[in-house]
């Protein structure tokens, strides 16, 4: 794995980031809307990085699961765009930045009903009412796909036992504060943008959004797309697929911040605000970060902030 000359070891490097980013005092904030992530404690700080070779270092709370939220559009959108899925899928979603909120309702008004990407919650609406046309629970399908390239076994949802799981309890939060969702799913549906019923889509969504991971899972599971869509298990895409959900990752990834994402780490990546934030160096590794309190636009404070550091320090922007 290539670093820049005189870096110190990954793991080495890793224990120093979790020293110097762990947040320190009380600052940011977390989503309004979604109770369970005002539980979380606010000095979580885990970082992993599984690399294209097979190796896996992490530090901190990297083995804590914690809610992934809108990082699971990254899988989902390259779910539908298995099996050659994606001119109808594209048809549906455009792949701009938005430059507006990550669940605005003015844009979708705007532009007729067709999201401007993937990565906002409106596209990623389209993305799973697109997926529940060939399987109605496309949140287990989820759950499925990320254990099986996470390399973990199925979790039955005990606590202490491995592996990915949704956490339905806090899904069941969420969907009821969910009015903001529920009416993009409106407007979606009356565009003729969405086929299912536009609450079983929002539930399906945010069931999607309440798995629980860690970041050594995370890491792992988004590994293909820094190895040319090879998987745990084979390919998940081809090449030229992962190249292009990696592009929609560097300019939508990060919500209103993707520029600025883009100016400090230099590199692809999706945030939830669960506080996690997944990255990848094309062709050496995947990069999961977690820290629960978020700036003004969504994104991980400390999160950004650390991998802003590492990328300094390991020369692994793509710039
Ligand atoms: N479940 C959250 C929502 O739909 C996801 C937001 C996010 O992580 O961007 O509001």
């Amino acid at each position: 794995m290539t670093t820049t000359l005189g870096a110190p070891p990954l793991d080495v490097l890793l224990e120093d980031i979790v020293r110097y980013h762990r947040p320190r005092k009380e600052t940011g904030a977390v989503p309004r809307n979604i109770p369970f992530l005002a539980k979380v404690p606010f000095d979580r700080f885990g970082i992993a990085v599984a690399t294209t070779t097979g190796d896996v270092f992490c530090s901190g709370d990297a083995d804590v699961p914690f809610s992934i939220q809108s990082i699971s559009k990254v899988f989902t959108l390259a779910m539908a765009l298995q099996g050659g899925g994606s001119p109808r899928l594209w048809s549906r979603v455009l792949r701009e930045p938005s430059g507006t909120a990550f669940n605005s309702l003015v844009q979708l008004e705007a532009e007729h009903g067709i999201p401007r990407n993937p990565f906002i919650n409106a596209g990623a609406l389209v993305v799973t009412d697109h997926l529940m046309e060939q399987t109605p629970d496309a949140a287990a399908h989820l759950l499925r796909f990320l254990t099986e390239q996470a390399g973990q076994q199925a979790r039955t949802g005990k606590q202490g036992q491995p592996g990915p799981f949704i956490d339905e309890a806090a899904a069941a939060g969420e969907l009821a504060g969910s009015s903001r969702n529920l009416a993009l799913a409106h407007f979606l549906k009356d565009f003729g943008n969405l086929t299912r019923p536009a609450e079983s889509v929002v539930e399906n969504y945010v069931r999607q959004c309440s798995i629980m991971m860690t970041c050594t899972e995370l890491a792992k599971a988004g590994l293909f797309l820094a190895n040319d869509g090879q998987g745990a298990s084979g390919t998940v895409l081809p090449p030229s697929e992962a190249k292009r959900v990696g592009s929609i990752m560097l300019t939508c990834g990060m919500y209103d911040a993707a520029g600025e994402f883009a100016y400090r780490v230099g590199l692809p990546g999706k945030s939830g605000v669960g506080g996690g934030i997944l990255v990848i160096v094309p062709g050496q590794c995947a990069i999961c970060v977690w820290s629960p309190r978020l700036d003004a636009k969504g994104n991980s404070l400390a999160g950004t902030a650390a991998l802003a550091d590492l990328s300094d320090r390991t020369g692994w922007s793509v710039f």
